[in-house]
């Protein structure tokens, strides 16, 4: 049974994780194969983070249900078929309950649980944690498994306590279902959380407004039923498949073209972007090696993702406002979608554009905007999330000098191979900014963090020492990398959450490693074959206390 609420808390342990999405989960089950003690706290009443939190209608995975599940365990894989080839919410969070059930995760989670503080003690080499049930404990490693996507951002609209109806936020959408039949709707924002829920919304609601400030490229899932064969197929073969999907750009199952999409003829890339349009999803990306190198280039499919939505969308001015004009393909998420654009052709579905029309207020029965009112009987923000650093940064994590990561990360995050960050020695953090992260198969770059993590976990308790810390100078080399990679790409064009420009406020750079994960992969084994290289590993405790902590390994 979950244990919701312990009643022990304090205590010391080897390890402490916070988080019990897929990270959390995983990074658990290796700490307990290695024999080290182990706490993990979560602040949702479930396991699942991304997959409990988000329940929103059309909610799914945008990469292969196949390809975005875990690979550590042959019987995992064996006995778990996927329905569809994009799973849904609800499939995927059954999933990860299931994860938690057949590895006996639950009896080292404390559910409902929200760490507040983390604060390392040079002395003891260890890190105090804090929650806000009480819990104070200790623990040798701290591992943030707190998620990239996982602080929703609410637009700061006037008035939004006043409205009278009902309002959700798609990322921490209530357990229950919520049924919109027969009401007025507006669902703000048109990332990849609208692109989904607003088809499924719309068939509900009596009216549905969508308030549009930044349209987004969006293609289709080309979603269906996986077939037993297919599935099959995919458990016989998928550790072959998944070694082939590692060695690829963004660790996910597409065919990447060496050619130039300006090397072509037209009729030539039309035909290919045609194929990779009707394969659906990701595909488009790989259909030519230039698109996020080259704008040429990258206009090409741009204009053939905007032809597309002339194609389906029947009132030109409103496929017009639906095509982006202001940042190249896929230099925000490409958004992968179900009927989307089609959604706009129904007789209940009105876009409004809200960029020059900005909205003004909330009101008690609806929403305002510059030039007119809208009576609303539910509001939906689709506004996403304080990306990569926002749950980190919400809390107080004091390092070796007293200063606080939200400090050191004013102006952006920095940390070397987005796993560690110099001044706080021995946390780690899975999918950090500065690792491929939320620009690859997500589940494939966590994987190879908590594998690389228990491996460095291992080095320490074998060699007795008490840990150990990034350079700065190894943090500022990997940050210049980082840094000068994406400027090689036209991703910086894109006032995008990768750039931490869709909260106000917040630096404008560009946070995940977009140097491709087979480069990742190999730099971070580079790392571990040269002793750690970057890092300084500290002193062997001799002490009384160490020689006892080496001990209790
Ligand atoms: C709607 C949606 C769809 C997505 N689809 C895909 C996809 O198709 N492919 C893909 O690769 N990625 C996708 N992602 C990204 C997704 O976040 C990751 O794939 C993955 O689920 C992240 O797992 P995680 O364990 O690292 O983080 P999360 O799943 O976000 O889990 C983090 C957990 O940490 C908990 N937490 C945070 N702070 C604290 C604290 N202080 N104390 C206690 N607990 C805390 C949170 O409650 C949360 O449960 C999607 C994201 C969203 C929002």
């Amino acid at each position: 049974m979950p244990d919701r609420r312990s009643d022990s808390n304090t205590g010391a342990f080897d390890v402490v994780i916070v988080g019990a999405g897929f990270s959390g989960l995983y990074m658990l089950h290796r700490m307990r194969e290695l024999g080290f003690a182990v706490r993990l706290y979560e602040a949702g009443e479930g396991v699942g983070g991304t997959w409990f939190w988000n329940r929103y209608p059309g909610a799914r995975c945008d990469i292969e249900s196949v390809e975005y599940s875990y690979s550590f365990s042959e019987e995992l894989q064996r006995e778990w078929q996927w329905s569809e080839r994009y799973a849904s919410q609800p499939e995927i969070l059954r999933y990860l309950n299931h994860v938690a059930e057949r590895f006996d995760l639950h009896r080292d989670i404390q559910l409902e649980t929200r760490v507040t503080s983390a604060t390392f003690d040079e002395i003891g080499y260890r890190w105090t944690i804090e929650t806000d049930r009480g819990d104070q404990v200790s623990a040798r490693f701290c591992i943030m498994a707190t998620g990239c996507l996982s602080t929703a951002k609410l637009p700061e609209y006037k008035g939004l306590e006043t409205f009278q109806g009902n309002w959700y936020h798609t990322g921490n959408w209530p357990h229950q279902a919520v049924n919109f039949e027969g009401q007025r709707v507006g669902v703000i924002g048109t990332g990849s959380s609208g692109i989904q829920s607003i088809p499924m919304i719309a068939e509900q609601a009596s009216h549905l407004f969508v308030f549009q400030r930044t349209p987004n490229f969006s293609v289709p899932a080309q979603n269906g039923p996986l077939t037993p064969e297919v599935s099959q197929d995919w458990t016989a073969n998928h550790a072959e498949r998944r070694q082939q999907i590692r060695k690829l750009p963004f660790a996910i199952a597409i065919e990447h073209s060496p050619d130039s999409a300006l090397a072509v003829p037209t009729e030539e890339r039309q035909r290919v972007y045609e194929q990779r349009w009707q394969r659906g999803g990701f595909a488009m990306m790989g259909a030519f090696a230039d698109l996020i190198f080259n704008k040429e280039a990258n206009d090409t499919a741009a204009d053939f993702v905007r032809s597309k939505i002339r194609g389906i969308v029947s009132d030109p001015a409103v496929a017009q406002m639906l095509s982006p004009r202001d940042f190249p393909l896929a230099t925000k998420r490409i958004c992968v979608d179900t009927g989307y654009y089609a959604t706009f052709n129904r007789e209940n579905v009105t876009l409004i554009d809200v960029r020059d029309n900005p909205i003004e207020e909330i009101t008690p029965t609806g929403l305002r905007t510059r030039d007119a009112e809208y009576a609303l009987d539910s509001l939906v923000f689709a506004s996403g999330f304080d990306a990569m650093t926002g749950s980190l940064n919400r809390i107080e994590i004091r390092g070796r000098t007293g200063a606080t990561l939200k400090q050191k990360w004013a102006q952006g995050p920095r940390t070397y191979l987005g796993l560690m960050i110099a001044g706080f020695p021995n946390l780690f953090v899975v999918a950090g900014p500065g690792s491929p992260s939320v620009l690859s198969n997500m589940v494939v770059s966590i994987e190879h963090h908590v594998e690389w993590i228990a491996d460095c976990l291992v080095y320490i308790r074998d060699r007795g020492i008490s840990g150990l810390e990034a350079t700065e100078a190894a943090e500022d080399e990997w940050i210049a990398h980082v840094n000068a990679v994406a400027n090689m790409t036209l991703f910086p064009l894109a006032n995008s959450w990768y750039m931490g420009a869709n909260v106000p406020g917040k630096t404008r750079i560009f946070m995940p490693y977009i140097g491709g994960f087979p480069n990742y992969q190999k730099k971070c084994a580079e790392v571990t074959a040269r002793g750690y290289e970057g890092f300084v590993l500290s002193i062997p405790d001799r002490s009384a206390a160490g020689a006892a902590q080496a001990a209790s390994w």
